[in-house]
């Protein structure tokens, strides 16, 4: 289940954007499963120490039973269907096996773009319903390897991208009563100390190309910090305590309205991933299987 403090952000949100509740439901739906224990059991093992800002995700090979994946992306497909998605074009493919649920998986994993538009292309999905999927089938995957990982990531991480699975920040904090800056990762949850006047996306630090918008409402708490080298922007939000790693989407999700204000002036979040990884996904054998092979 959802944690507390997660079930009253997903409960303020299903007040304030009834319209949001299809997607809601399947970010729920992503976050029940990344409790699941199974996912922890699965994190592969770490092949580097992240140096030169490589993200730990980068070389991993991830063996995981494929009945355990298809079941997953299976159900995700289900409660996206049921929220009103239409996700015919991935359900047919799926079950013609013209698609394989791991190399789906091994995609939405790496957070490849053009892999998943490829991906998208094969099976006649011409609404971009995977591009938006993706990440959610990717996150339980991702926030296990966080929870094992996290204590190995380098302790200066001076980069933009994501120390463990090289995606974007979500959002940036400004934490407790120092005032230090942190960046988090919406996929996997990770959180990075990280220098104030420094832009994540293109490592831009003259401050005259460096700037700050406030949204009308919410002035105290939460900014976007802008880059006019870049034209990139990251909401950032002002927080005593360390935002939960399972709840940065929902602060992403919250937090909408600061999007509105950066791209009604020119911003945008990047196009495509921080830094890009490879991962291989493969089958892991069954152990009932193999006890049955080796019965006489
Ligand atoms: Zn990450
Ligand atoms: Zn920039």
């Amino acid at each position: 289940m959802p944690t507390l403090s997660a079930r009253a952000a997903l409960t303020a949100l299903h007040l304030e954007h009834p319209e949001w509740r299809p997607l809601l439901a399947i970010v729920e739906e992503a976050m029940r499963e990344a409790q699941r224990p199974e996912w922890g059991r699965v994190v592969p093992a770490l092949g580097h120490a992240g140096r030169d800002g490589r993200p730990l995700l980068d070389g991993a090979v991830i063996s995981i039973a494929p009945g355990f994946v298809g079941r997953w992306v299976r159900r995700l497909l289900r409660t996206a269907a049921g929220a009103g998605t239409d996700v015919r074009p991935l359900v047919t493919a799926l079950a013609a096996r013209h698609i394989d649920p791991l190399v789906v998986f091994e995609v939405a994993v790496t957070q490849d773009g053009p892999r998943l538009d490829d991906l998208a292309r094969a099976v006649g999905d011409d609404h971009g319903i995977l591009r938006g999927l993706a990440p959610l089938i990717g996150r339980p995957m991702l926030q296990a390897c966080r929870r094992a990982w996290a204590p190995r990531v380098p302790e200066v991480w001076a980069y933009g991208h994501c120390p463990i699975c090289g995606g974007w920040p979500a959002v940036a904090e400004i934490r407790g009563l120092g005032g230090s800056r942190h960046l988090r990762c919406g996929a996997c949850g990770s959180d990075w100390r990280t220098e104030w006047l420094r832009c994540s996306f293109c490592g831009q630090d003259a401050h005259e190309q460096l700037g700050s918008l406030v949204s009308p409402e919410r002035l105290d708490r939460e900014t976007i910090a802008v880059c006019d080298g870049c034209h990139g922007y990251v909401k950032t939000i002002t927080t005593l305590a360390p935002i939960r790693p399972e709840d940065v989407t929902l602060q992403d999700l919250g937090t909408l309205v600061l999007d509105v204000v950066a791209l009604e002036r020119g911003y945008s979040r990047p196009a495509r991933t921080g830094r890009g990884v490879a991962v291989s996904v493969v089958a892991a054998r069954s152990r009932l299987r193999d006890l049955l092979g080796r019965r006489p």
